[in-house]
C-alpha cells in the first residue's frame, strides 16, 4: 500500500517569529511530511512587521529545513487548509492559560471542517514565557532579545526601531 503523505499547517501571526515558534516548527517537520507555516493576515490587527518582512524572516530561518513551506492567508483557516490539502493544524501550547483559547478554536475549526484535526505541540521549557508581543515590547524598550529570536530577526528589529527614531 502506498504511504499517505500528511501536510500540516502551522498558522499564526509570527510578528515576529521567535525561537519558541522555531522549536515547534522543527518538531512538526519531523512528524509530518510537509509543514506549511502560514501567516494569518488579519485586517483588524496592526502588526509591527509587514507581511513581506514576516515572510522573509521566516524563509531565512527555515531555509535549511527541506519540508517546510512559507505562505500567508486571509479568511478562514479551515478553508485555507482544505485548499492546501492539509489535514492537520498545529498549535503550540505554552501554559495552561493558552489551553482554553486553543481548545475552543480547535472545537470551532472541527465544527467547520470535520476532516481537519488540530494537534497541540508542547513548547520547550526554555520558551514557555516567550511570545512575539514580549519580544516587541522588550526590543522597543531597548532590551536584549538575542536569547529569544533568531539572529536575522534581531537585525530586522534594529532596522525597524532605527527607522522609527
Ligand atoms: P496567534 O496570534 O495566532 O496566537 P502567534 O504567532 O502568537 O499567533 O503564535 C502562533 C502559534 O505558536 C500559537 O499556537 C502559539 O501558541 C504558538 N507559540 C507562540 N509562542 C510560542 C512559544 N514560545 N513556544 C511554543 N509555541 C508558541
Amino acid at each position: 500500500m502506498e504511504k499517505k503523505l500528511i501536510t500540516a499547517i502551522y498558522p499564526g501571526s509570527f510578528d515576529p517569529i521567535t525561537l519558541g515558534h522555531l522549536d515547534i516548527l522543527k518538531r512538526a517537520s519531523t512528524l509530518f511530511d510537509k509543514v506549511i507555516i502560514a501567516i494569518a493576515i488579519n485586517s483588524e490587527k496592526k502588526p509591527l512587521f509587514s507581511k513581506k518582512t514576516r515572510l522573509k524572516m521566516i524563509k531565512d530561518v527555515t531555509s535549511n529545513i527541506p519540508n517546510i513551506e512559507v505562505d500567508n492567508f486571509t479568511g478562514l483557516l479551515v478553508d485555507y487548509a482544505k485548499k492546501k490539502n492539509a489535514e492537520v493544524i498545529i498549535r503550540g501550547i505554552r501554559a495552561l492559560s493558552d489551553y482554553e483559547y486553543e481548545f475552543n478554536m480547535a472545537l470551532i475549526n472541527r465544527s467547520l471542517e470535520e476532516s481537519i484535526t488540530t494537534t497541540f505541540l508542547v513548547a520547550h521549557q526554555n520558551y514557555t514565557h516567550l511570545s512575539s508581543s514580549l519580544v516587541r515590547e522588550v526590543a522597543g524598550l531597548g532590551g536584549d532579545v538575542s536569547n529569544l529570536v533568531p539572529k536575522n530577526v534581531i537585525e530586522e528589529l534594529k532596522r525597524k526601531l532605527d527607522a522609527n527614531d
